[in-house]
This record gives structure tokens, sequence and C-alpha cells, in this order.
């Protein structure tokens, strides 16, 4: 891969049990996965997809922004750290007003040509409190792009995650209604069946980027439930890469299989072909039949009549 890869630094800003920890998983998926990790990081705009690699990477490794104006390429950073590469792809937003940007996904794909994504990265917020046609759209774009089998990588990561919670809602309720409406739209939008909820169990995990998150009396991160964000997020990832489902390989023919456009070129020309045996060539043979039944046609017979002694 083209990107400079540097040495993980940030590893170091992680309070030293999550450091173990970190590496710890990091060298289970070598034993298993090689050398090499590539996540792919998306979602909408402004849910916190960059914020979310830079807790990853532990520093600040890509440009945040809530404005939600972000960079339109997407960018890969690289990190080492004991023969372990972990690359993360951040993404634009890929909506643009109502609808998916078809731009931003096409860089997408062209920037993801020949790469392998190891894991995918479903970034939302925890405190928003509907999902809608958007979410179901940006689901059905990645799918087109990268096939069903990317949801076996999955994991939906939901940022904002120090929240307090609405009245009336444990915090532990409001986060399983929050996970269960976007899982939904998920499998909708993925087009999985009833019968592959057990094939694609996609975990959700919750996130707190800012430096607001509680932490405990080793100065590690937690959130009002308990659990710590990123070394819970790393270990989650650890679960999918040795769920035993395939990495996604982006070659040629996914990029260009996957375009519509594309697809319906290929039928032009049989579309051509089924007009000229199917319409082109019905007309030629009925208008041929009407010419020898008719023989000559009325109007000759009228204009210069059937009399032959009159043209002699
Ligand atoms: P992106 O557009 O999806 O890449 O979102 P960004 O990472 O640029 O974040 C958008 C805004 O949300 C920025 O102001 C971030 O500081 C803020 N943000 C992102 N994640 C969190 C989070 O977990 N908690 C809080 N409080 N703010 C966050
Ligand atoms: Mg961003």
């Amino acid at each position: 891969m083209a990107s400079l890869i540097r040495e993980w630094v940030g590893i170091n800003t992680f309070a030293s049990a999550t450091q173990t920890k970190l590496l710890e998983l990091l060298g289970k998926i070598k034993q298993e996965n090689g050398n090499t990790l590539t996540i792919l990081v998306v979602g909408k705009g402004g849910v916190g997809k960059s914020s979310t690699v830079n807790s990853i990477i532990g520093e600040r490794a890509v440009s945040v922004n809530p404005f939600q104006s972000e960079a339109t390429r997407p960018f890969m950073v690289s990190r080492a750290s004991a023969g372990f590469t972990l690359n993360i792809i951040d993404t634009p937003g890929l909506i643009e007003g109502e609808y998916i940007n078809d731009r931003t996904l096409e860089i997408l794909k062209r920037f993801l040509l020949n790469k392998t994504i190891d894991v995918l990265l479903y970034v939302d917020r925890l405190d928003a409190y509907r999902v809608d046609n958007l979410d179901r759209q940006v689901v059905k774009a990645i799918t087109e792009c990268f096939g069903k089998g990317i949801w076996n990588r999955a994991l939906v990561v939901l940022t904002h995650a120090q929240l307090s919670p609405p009245d009336g809602f444990s915090y532990k309720d409001f986060c399983s209604k929050r996970s269960g409406a976007l899982l939904k739209v998920v499998r909708l939008g993925a087009g999985l069946e009833k019968h592959d909820k057990q094939e694609f169990a996609i975990p959700v995990v919750l996130v707190e980027n800012s430096e607001r998150c509680n932490k405990n009396e080793t100065d590690k991160k937690v959130l009002p439930d308990g659990t710590a964000g990123i070394p819970h997020l790393v270990k989650t990832i650890t679960d999918v890469v040795l769920n035993g489902s395939k990495s996604i390989l982006v070659d040629k023919k996914l990029v260009e299989g996957s375009n519509p456009n594309e697809r319906w070129k290929l039928l032009i020309p049989l579309i051509f072909a089924f007009q000229y045996f199917f319409v082109v060539k019905p007309i030629e043979r009925a208008i041929k039949n009407d010419i020898a039944k008719e023989g000559r046609a009325s109007w000759y017979k009228k204009d210069y009549g059937c009399d032959q002694s009159r043209l002699s």
C-alpha cells in the first residue's frame, strides 16, 4: 500500500493496562490474519468517523470538523508497532443533501482498488433518536459496492456514548433501543434475510471520543455502562477478524461490476440484437408480404388504369 507507514507512537498515550491489552489483541490478529489489518470507516457526515480514527490511533492523525464540511477524498492512516501494521481508512460522509453522493462513492471505490478490507466500521451517533431513509441508503450503497459479505466483517460503532439517557430510560435500555433500530436499518439496507441473522451477527460498540469521557482510577476512559470504549472496540474488531469469514478484496471486477451503469452497458448489444430480430425483421417481412400480395400499388392502377389499350 502506497501510504506512509509511521511508528505507532500514539499507543503510548493509552493507560498502560490498555496498551498491554491492545498489543495482546494485535498479536492475536497477527497470528491468524497476517501482519496487516485494514479497517474501513464509513457513515454519514459529522457522526464522528474521523474522531474514532484518532481515538483508535491515539493521536490527531486526521482532521475533525464540527460543521460537517469534510474532505471529499478518503485518507489512509498507517501505523506500525512490533512488526504489525494497522491501516485505518477515513472516508468522507457518503450523503449529500438527501441523496448518496455518487462521485464520492466512485472516488472511494477507486481509492480502495486492490486493497483488502479486513473490517468495516459503520459509524453513527448514539445520541440520535431515529433512523431514516438516509441510513438505509448508505448501507445499500456500501452493499452494492462491496457485496453482502462485507457485513460479516462489520461492526456498528456508536459515538457520543457519554450520554445521559432521556427521561424514563436507563442507559442500558436507551443503548439497546438505539442499537436495535440501527441494526434493523442495516439489515434492511443490506438485504439480509431473517435466516441470515445468525451468520451476520453485527456487533455494536459504544465509543466516546471527547475528553469529556469519565475515567476510572487507572486513568482509563469508562463509559456509563462500565465498558472501556477503545479497548472494547479493538477487542470486538479482533473477534470480527477471527470469526471465520473472509476479508473483502476490492478488485477490478468488484469495482466495475458494482456500477449499475456499467452493468447496463453490457446489455446494449443484446438490446440491439433483440430489436433487429424481433422488431425490424418482422416489419420488413410484413412489408414484403404486402407488396407481394397487392402486386402493383393501387395508386399505379388508378393513375394509369388497367386499360392497356389507352397506353398503346
Ligand atoms: P465525521 O464527519 O464523521 O468525520 O465527524 P468528526 O469526527 O469530524 O466529528 C464531528 C464533530 O463531532 C466534531 O466536533 C467532534 O469533536 C465531535 N465528536 C465526534 N465524536 C464525538 C464523541 O464521541 N463525543 C463528542 N462529545 N463529540 C464527538
Ligand atoms: Mg471526517
